[in-house]
């Protein structure tokens, strides 16, 4: 059994000290990619709540080399940590849709840095082509290497609504390819999608429970500025969760997860200047205290129903 740090959950600061003893701060970069879902392969538009910046609004600028943003993130996390490790996180648009001799100059560039012990690659499972295979299989042989697939549902009509622009047996292909090559998975989650109900919210969880991943990030709903799911919201066609009720979910959610799953994320960061609603979960260190007192008070621990 892996040690949890006194925590109810298998949280990715307990994963880090139990396989590298110590806590790898994230780098959020920019590959400088664009997304099939943007330039008009699928679609123009983008996912319903995805912002302008294809979700890197804490990345570093995407003019700068891939070693330049190292350092500059590096800056940005200095004070909690003067030197140590590092996971590279390629993480605004999609980072494996590009040309392969870009991808393997900017992941080789990222993997060659003394201080990075993890490549962390955020992208599509439609965009994950047998040459991207074949560079992560070797990338994976110099430095691990994560794929986070944002998968947000398992729902067809919430994938067609949100227009992810893909169909869940394009995930589970993808799914099935990695593990192939031994690459481990996060998958990323949202809760409080509009129209979707807590047994449908649960529904995608209890799924990726017997999936095979090993890591998830279960994001709350940000309705976010200049985003279509904005207009949504405005004009009163859905409502955000409280904190009473993503408490409620999330814990649900929790439990479902097998003991070695690792949970990365319980709430998600919305970028202040563009958050429009739920805006308690500004308040982050109140929504996660609120959620480990919850946590112990219904004696809820990750997997119990598996141990
Ligand atoms: S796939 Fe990702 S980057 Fe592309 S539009 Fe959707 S959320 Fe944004």
């Amino acid at each position: 059994m892996n040690s949890w740090n006194g925590k109810p959950y298998y949280s990715l600061n307990s994963y880090l000290k139990n396989t590298y003893g110590q806590k790898l701060y994230k780098l959020a970069l920019d590959g400088g990619m664009t997304c099939p879902n943007r330039d008009g392969t699928l679609d123009t538009r983008g996912c319903i709540f995805c912002s302008r910046g294809g979700s890197g609004e804490f990345t570093p600028s995407r003019l700068l080399s891939v070693t330049e943003q190292i350092e500059a993130a590096r800056q940005m996390v200095r004070k909690k940590q003067k030197d140590g490790f590092y996971i590279a996180y390629f993480q605004a648009f999609t980072n494996t849709y590009a040309p392969i001799e870009y991808l393997e100059q900017i992941f080789m560039e990222a993997i060659s840095h003394p201080n990075v012990a993890i490549l962390s690659i955020a992208t599509r499972p439609d965009c994950l082509s047998d040459e991207v295979l074949e560079l992560l299989a070797r990338l994976n042989r110099i430095k691990p290497v994560w794929i986070e697939l944002g998968l947000q549902t398992i729902h067809e009509s919430s994938a067609v609504f949100i227009r992810r622009g893909y169909a869940l047996p394009v995930f589970e292909d993808a799914l099935a390819r990695l593990k192939a090559i031994s690459i481990p998975v996060i998958v990323h989650v949202i809760l409080g999608l509009p129209h979707e109900s807590k047994e449908d919210m649960l529904a995608t969880v209890t799924y990726l429970a017997h999936a095979g991943i090993q890591g998830i990030k279960l994001q709350l709903l940000h309705v976010l500025k200049d985003t279509d799911l904005a207009d949504y919201y405005r004009e009163g066609h859905f409502q955000v969760l409280t904190l009473e009720e993503y408490l409620d979910i999330l814990i649900d959610a929790v439990e479902a997860l097998p003991p070695d799953v690792v949970i990365h994320r319980l709430t998600g960061d919305g970028p202040e200047q563009l958050l429009i609603a739920p805006l308690w979960s500004l308040q982050k260190w109140h929504t996660l205290n609120s959620i480990l007192e919850e946590m112990k008070k219904r004696g809820a621990y990750q997997g119990r129903r598996f141990l």
